[in-house]
């Protein structure tokens, strides 16, 4: 996976994830206001049942209950009482099982259909009755002394509040067994939970229940714009992420992994004085990325100088540089002389970590005579602020050499010459390059050496790739020389192998 499709794939998670939390907040939301709203709505619906059905016996205790004994004196305002009311469809008076008065039979005997009336006043829902021509009907019963005053109630009122507006719920009456629908369809049923959630009411049970389907109305109708909005924002928020992301820098990452596992290794390249006698050597960084191969050291240098992590790496480059060639002290010793050079950046100047690495060195190849150089490239500015200059005069009191890398490309070094003691000077490879190019550029390269000469410093000569180059620089009195021409940086074996063992084995067979 390349670096921006993961970081595409997280930008993704992260608008999925907002979107998901959004939606599983709002749909929250959505939950509690429609059942609220149904709760309401349905309270609305029991006062309004709780009015209609509270004013026809007031209207009763009023009006009807002084003639409930006698039907002559009754019927007449009974049947007033009844046209004057949208709701009541007939008034009827029965005692001991027996209907003795109604606006519709009028004084005809008949038999009582309904048992077990409660005392007080109740409501009872009747399919089909000899009490009203037409099915489906209510009766509100009122006991008053030992007659019962019945109402015949239309169903059309409970019908219309049930259907009036009512799209986000299901509102039920559950009436004497029976449960009224919506749609005005009654039917026997017992009462069980599964009605919904009820509402206290006098006279009947009232349900309200709420449908997924309701949810999805409730929340697209009255919340969409919530949706809409928190699918913006995920994208913008996914947009913002993905900026942060890309601006990381992923390599300092990267170069904690291969710190942790190790991943910094040491390349020797070999310095040579002008008799071709080996001197030293540059000790030159390596990322060995178990996926990316071998990684060269300008790629990751300057993140690890930006994020102190070259001075780990630093450190890790001295332990194996000592474990390396501290069996081959003696070896060393054979040396005419022996330079280890180490790339140094300036923030490390002031670091604690490079003086205690440096003395590790020296004591992990105490019985070793080498020179320990750090050289400080002179590309970038280096501060000369005391902190800097001081880390470098303890760094020297240590015996330790500086060196001035890439001199002639940058513009501190002469003003930093007079501050500190430089002990060598590198002319840069792109000075070699320019040797026998064209004449003007031969004049560049003697204006360097010149200078290096006149300050009065060893010059190490570095990028030497052909014979033309090594004459020019030996004829301008350059001190050592490194480059491919002698031999390219090589892992710390490899140099052992080809620059200790093998000539000390060659000599051996001469002597
Ligand atoms: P530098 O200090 O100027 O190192 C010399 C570079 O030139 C090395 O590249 C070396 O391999 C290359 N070189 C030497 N002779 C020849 C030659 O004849 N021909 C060619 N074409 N190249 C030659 P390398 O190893 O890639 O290092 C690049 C730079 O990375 C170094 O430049 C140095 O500034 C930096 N560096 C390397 N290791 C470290 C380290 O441990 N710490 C710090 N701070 N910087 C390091
Ligand atoms: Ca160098
Ligand atoms: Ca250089």
């Amino acid at each position: 996976m390349t670096k921006k499709s993961t970081i595409l794939s997280a930008v993704l998670l992260l608008i999925v994830l907002i979107n998901v939390i959004g939606y599983l907040l709002v749909s929250c939301r959505v939950y509690v206001a429609l059942n609220q709203y149904a709760y309401e709505q349905s309270e609305q619906i029991s006062n309004k049942i709780n009015e209609i059905l509270g004013s026809t016996i007031t209207t009763y205790y009023n009006d009807l209950d002084r003639y409930k004994l006698n039907c002559d004196q009754f019927l007449p305002v009974a049947k007033q009482v009844s046209l004057a009311s949208p709701y009541t469809r007939s008034i009827t008076l029965a005692a001991d099982q027996t209907i003795y008065c109604s606006t519709i039979t009028l004084n005809a005997k008949q038999k009582y259909p309904i048992k077990n009336v409660k005392p007080g006043v109740s409501l009872r829902y009747i399919a089909s009755s000899p009490l009203v021509k037409k099915s489906d009907v209510f009766l509100l019963i009122v006991t008053s002394d030992d007659v019962l005053v019945n109402f015949g109630i239309d169903s059309f009122i409970f019908t219309n509040l049930l259907s009036a507006d009512m799209n986000f719920f299901t509102p039920l009456f559950y009436i004497d067994g029976y449960l009224i629908a919506k749609n005005g369809t009654s039917q026997a049923s017992s009462l069980t939970l599964d009605h919904g959630h009820p509402i206290s009411n006098a006279y009947i049970n009232l349900f309200y229940r709420i449908d997924t389907e309701n949810y999805l109305n409730f929340g697209l109708i009255n919340y969409a714009y919530f949706y809409l909005i928190i699918t913006v924002f995920s994208f913008f928020c996914g947009a913002v992420f993905y900026l942060f992301l890309m601006r990381i820098d992923w390599t300092v990452f990267a170069i904690a992994r291969g710190l942790k596992k190790r991943q910094f290794v040491p390349y020797l390249q070999p310095v040579f004085d002008k008799h071709r006698n080996m001197v030293g050597a540059e000790v030159l960084a390596r990322w060995l990325h178990p996926k990316h191969g071998m990684i060269a050291p300008d790629t990751f240098i300057p993140n690890a100088e930006r994020s102190g992590h070259i001075n780990h790496i630093f450190c890790q480059l001295v332990d194996q540089v000592i474990l390396g060639l501290k069996p081959f002290q003696t070896h060393i010793n054979q040396c005419k002389e022996f330079h280890l050079a180490f790339n140094v950046s300036s923030p490390q100047l002031k670091h604690f970590d490079l003086l205690r690495d440096c003395k590790h060195l020296i004591y992990g190849l105490n019985r070793c005579h080498f020179e320990l150089v750090l050289e400080l490239t002179e590309r970038v500015q280096i501060p000369q602020d005391e902190l800097h200059i001081q880390g470098i005069i303890k760094l020297k009191k240590q015996g330790i050499r500086i060196a001035l890398d890439d001199f002639g490309t940058g513009h501190s070094s002469l003003t930093y010459l007079k501050n500190i003691k430089i002990d060598y000077l590198k002319i840069d490879k792109s000075f070699t390059d320019m040797i026998g190019e064209e004449e003007f550029k031969d004049h560049i390269v003697a204006n360097v050496l010149d200078l290096a000469e006149r300050i009065g410093v060893p010059v190490v000569a570095e990028g030497i790739e052909n014979q033309y180059q090594e004459q020019y620089l030996l004829n301008r009195h350059a001190d050592y020389f490194q480059g491919y021409y002698y031999g390219r940086p090589v892992a710390i074996d490899e140099f052992i192998r080809l620059y200790l063992i093998q000539p000390a084995e060659a000599q051996s067979k001469t002597t």
